[in-house]
């Protein structure tokens, strides 16, 4: 028995190092979005992997164009990835990542593109609701249909919340019965805190100052209970950031975005720090993928490839962090593995 044991083991080693059939161990990311092919601009668009620098603003040229350019011809990227030309070339080639690399993704978006991709791959979805002032207004997404998608188990997760495009602070009384209706609800929450594209306040009425963690303050001393995470780890406020984390252990962070477009330099800086400073447990992958699949696969390699991060921390970033944050029951665990 123990000979055909030996057997085995060494015939599941052989296919693993040929890769036949290798098991790629559960990863969660919690910064998916379901959106069209032109959200980022006309399609096909060029993004950083990473971006060699965020460019300049030119004389007598509208910002905007800028930047379209850039993303059109990816004169700002050192190496470049082009997004999929229609709605379901996006779609098919995220949901073969999710496939291909065993992850589960809290995804976000219009609520019909959600319900849409949910439907075609169910088990790796978690419907989130992307949500701000101008959604509230125009699909009339307010505390009581808000809380009637929450209460129904369709939807998981609030977020991304991306109110700093709109240039108003999560400290606005105006969101006040949004967090509550979270905290209430028990619904954990997404919110925008730090980057956005290059030269984002040219092209939205983002506010740099709107970045800061540190606008938190207030909405977790009013919703103690409330599960919250910043995404985008409020790059580049490292200090903000460590500072929030240190002061309230219920409030995680993301690394979406920043994980594909920083130059490798400032994403490691960025990643360690946070570590460094003892919040490995609090720290959750995301990709933040828009219009580009393959950047899900950058950020889990540039992840998985840290040298100054253990086998066990890596875990928590990719997955164990993310499982404790979303309070998984024990049978969902089962069911990722
Ligand atoms: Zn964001």
């Amino acid at each position: 028995m123990k000979k055909y044991l030996c057997i085995l083991l060494v015939l599941i080693q052989a296919f693993n190092a040929f890769g036949q059939v290798k098991h790629n161990l559960p990863i969660i990311d919690m910064h998916l979005h379901a959106i069209g092919a032109d959200d980022q601009g006309p399609p096909p668009v060029k993004v950083g992997t990473p971006f060699k620098h965020f460019g300049y603003a030119e004389a007598n040229v509208p910002y905007g164009e800028t930047l379209l350019n850039a993303l059109k011809n990816g004169t700002w990227n050192k190496v470049s990835i082009t997004s999929p030309i229609s709605d379901n070339d996006l779609k098919e080639q995220t949901l073969m990542v999710l496939k291909e690399r065993n992850i589960y993704g809290v995804l976000s978006g219009d609520l019909a593109k959600v319900r849409q991709w949910k439907a075609e791959l169910p088990k790796r979805i978690i419907n989130a609701v992307y949500w701000d002032f101008n959604i509230l207004k125009n699909e009339k997404l307010d505390v009581d249909s808000l809380s009637k998608l929450f209460k129904s188990g369709e939807f998981k997760v609030f977020g991304e919340i991306a109110i700093q495009y709109e240039g108003i602070s999560a400290a606005d009384p105006a969101m006040e019965p949004y967090f509550k209706l979270a905290e209430d609800l028990n619904i954990p929450v997404g919110i925008h805190i730090g980057t956005g594209p290059p030269g984002v306040s040219a092209v939205t009425n983002s506010r740099a100052r709107l970045g800061s963690a540190l606008i938190l303050e207030e909405v977790l001393i009013k919703h103690p209970k409330l599960r919250i995470y910043a995404m985008h780890a409020g790059w580049p406020m490292i200090d903000d950031m460590i500072a929030m984390l240190y002061a309230y252990p219920q409030l995680y962070v993301d690394l979406g975005v920043i994980n594909y477009i920083l130059p490798q330099k400032e994403f490691d800086f960025y990643l360690q720090r946070l570590v460094n400073a003892g919040f490995g447990k609090r720290v959750m992958y995301g990709s933040d993928q828009m219009v580009w699949p393959g950047a899900i696969k950058i950020g889990i390699d540039r992840i998985e490839n840290c040298n100054y991060l253990t086998p066990e921390q890596k875990r928590d970033i990719l997955f164990n962090n993310a499982v404790r944050f979303l309070n998984l029951s024990a049978k969902e665990i089962a069911a990722m593995q």
